[in-house]
């Protein structure tokens, strides 16, 4: 008989949350997550650009609304 615990608070160490800065939804993120990395939120559908990560309280920012090259 196989019984599987799922612990919630294991998934906080692959994953992030920050709040969506249009729609206010979480937005997961992974943990290896970098400033300036683009991200869709999965609620409202927006870019949100990753502005700041302080310990594990990650900023979000919407993403200029460009289709362009930033170049790197
Ligand atoms: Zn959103």
């Amino acid at each position: 008989m196989h019984v599987h615990i799922i612990n919630i608070s294991y998934s906080l160490f692959i994953y992030m949350t920050a709040q969506c800065p249009i729609c206010d939804a979480p937005v997961a993120l992974q943990s290896n997550v970098e400033v300036s990395e683009v991200v869709n939120c999965t609620d409202c559908g927006s870019r949100v650009v990753v502005e700041s990560i302080a310990s594990s309280r990650v900023m979000l920012a919407q993403a200029p609304n460009i289709e362009e090259d930033w170049g790197e």
